[in-house]
C-alpha cells in the first residue's frame, strides 16, 4: 500500500489514522456483528454516533444552546435553495459575491426573491475580498450572504462582513474546522463536509434556533424545511449514517490534535511554507491578493500554460496528485486541508524548487 499526497479541492484527503480505524471496524463495529453502513439509523449504537458526533462539533466549534447541528444531505449546493426557502420571510437578501460558489448560491436565491447583489469581486476575477465593512445593506434584508472561503480562487474573508445587524450566512465549505470561529456572529454556518471533514454525502448547518421556523416559502418541499430536521434531531428520515460516522471519527482526530486553535497553528504552518516560496520564486506566483489569501487552498500559476501543464504533469508523477487548478481558472491550486501532513507541503515545495531549476 503506498498513499500519495492528495492536494485535491474535494473529495479531498482525510487523516490516514482515521481510515484505519474506520478499515478495523468495517466488518464488525464494536461488537454489534456488521458494519456501520448496515446499521439501523435508529439503533442504539448509532444513536451513539450521531449523539457523540454533536457533542464533539459543540465542544470543538463551542456552539451555543441556542444553535441546532443538522446533518443533511444534498451537498452545500442544496444548502443555496434551502436558505432562501427557509429564511426569506421579507422575500429579500443580499448576497456578496466573491467566487462561482457565492454566485451559484446568488442566482438560486433569484428564483425565490428578491435576492441583492450588494459587493462582488468578479471585476478581478475574484482574486480579492471586497471591503465589506459598510456595504449598502438593504433595509429589509432578511439575512446576508457570504461564501466565507472561496475553494476555485483560493481566498478568505479575514474579516466578516458588518451586516448592520442582518444574519450573516456562510458556506464555510472548504474552511469547515480549519480554525476557531465565534458562531455568535452568525445566523447560519454551513458546509458540504468533503473539503475538511468528511465523505461527500453530508453537509453540515448550524443554525441559530430563532431562525428554524414553520414560516417557509410556499411549496417548500417537506425535506427541504429546517424545522423538520431539527425538530427530529437530523433522523426524520435516514440520514448519510455512514459519512456522519466518519465525520465523528474527524471531529475525534482533531480534539486529539488539540482543537481548532491547534488547526489554525498548524493550517498556518503550513501555508506560510507555500505562500513564502511563491512570494520568492522567480517561475511560480500566488494568483490572489496577499492579504486575502486563503489557508486552504493555494492557486497558482507559472505564467505560460505549457508550463502549468508540464508542471502538473511531473508533480503527478511524483507523487502529487490534483494539482490541476480548477477548470474555469487554470494553472494551479494546492488544496492543503487540516489532514494533509506538513510534510506534504514541505515535499511539494521541494519539488517545485526542482522544477523551477530545471525550467527557468
Ligand atoms: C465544493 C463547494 C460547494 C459545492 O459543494 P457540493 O457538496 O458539491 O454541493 C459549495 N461551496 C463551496 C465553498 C465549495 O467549496
Amino acid at each position: 500500500m503506498s498513499r500519495i499526497y492528495n492536494f485535491s479541492a474535494g473529495p479531498a484527503v482525510l487523516p490516514e489514522e482515521v481510515l484505519k480505524e474506520a478499515a478495523e471496524e468495517m466488518l464488525d463495529y464494536r461488537g454489534t456483528g456488521m458494519s456501520v453502513m448496515e446499521m439501523s439509523h435508529r439503533s442504539k449504537a448509532y444513536d451513539t454516533i450521531i449523539k457523540e458526533a454533536e457533542a464533539d462539533l459543540r465542544e470543538l466549534m463551542n456552539i451555543p444552546d441556542n444553535y441546532k447541528v443538522l446533518f443533511l444531505q444534498g451537498g452545500a449546493s442544496q444548502q443555496f435553495a434551502m436558505i432562501p426557502m427557509n429564511l426569506m420571510k421579507n422575500g429579500v437578501a443580499d448576497y456578496i459575491v466573491t467566487g462561482q460558489w457565492a454566485k451559484k448560491a446568488y442566482q438560486e436565491a433569484c428564483l425565490y426573491g428578491k435576492a441583492n447583489k450588494i459587493a462582488s469581486s468578479e471585476d478581478q476575477t475574484f482574486s480579492y475580498i471586497p471591503d465589506c465593512s459598510d456595504l449598502p445593506i438593504s433595509e429589509d434584508a432578511d439575512y446576508v450572504y457570504i461564501c466565507e472561503n472561496n475553494t476555485i480562487y483560493g481566498t478568505k474573508f479575514k474579516k466578516l462582513p458588518n451586516t448592520k445587524g442582518k444574519p450573516l450566512v456562510a458556506d464555510v465549505s472548504s474552511c469547515f474546522l480549519s480554525e476557531p470561529v465565534d458562531v455568535t456572529q452568525y445566523g447560519v454556518i454551513y458546509g458540504g463536509v468533503q473539503k475538511n471533514i468528511g465523505p461527500a454525502g453530508v453537509v453540515i448547518v448550524i443554525i441559530r434556533e430563532d431562525l428554524i421556523t414553520e414560516d417557509v416559502l410556499p411549496g417548500t418541499p417537506t425535506m427541504l424545511r429546517y424545522k423538520i430536521h431539527a425538530d427530529n434531531d437530523s433522523l426524520y428520515n435516514t440520514p448519510p449514517a455512514y459519512g456522519i460516522y466518519i465525520c465523528g471519527k474527524v471531529f475525534k482526530w482533531i480534539k486529539k490534535m488539540g482543537g481548532l486553535q491547534a488547526m489554525k497553528e498548524r493550517n498556518e504552518k503550513k501555508a506560510k511554507i507555500l505562500y513564502d516560496f511563491l512570494d520568492e520564486s522567480k517561475l511560480f506566483h500566488g494568483t490572489v491578493r496577499k492579504e486575502d489569501r486563503s489557508l486552504m487552498n493555494v492557486p497558482f500559476v507559472t505564467g505560460n500554460e505549457e508550463l502549468d501543464a508540464k508542471f502538473v504533469k511531473e508533480a503527478k508523477a511524483a507523487g502529487f496528485e490534483n494539482l490541476k487548478g480548477h477548470r474555469s481558472v487554470g494553472g494551479m491550486r494546492a488544496s492543503i486541508y487540516n489532514a494533509m501532513p506538513i510534510e506534504g507541503v514541505e515535499k511539494l515545495v521541494e519539488f517545485m524548487k526542482k522544477f523551477e531549476e530545471e525550467n527557468l
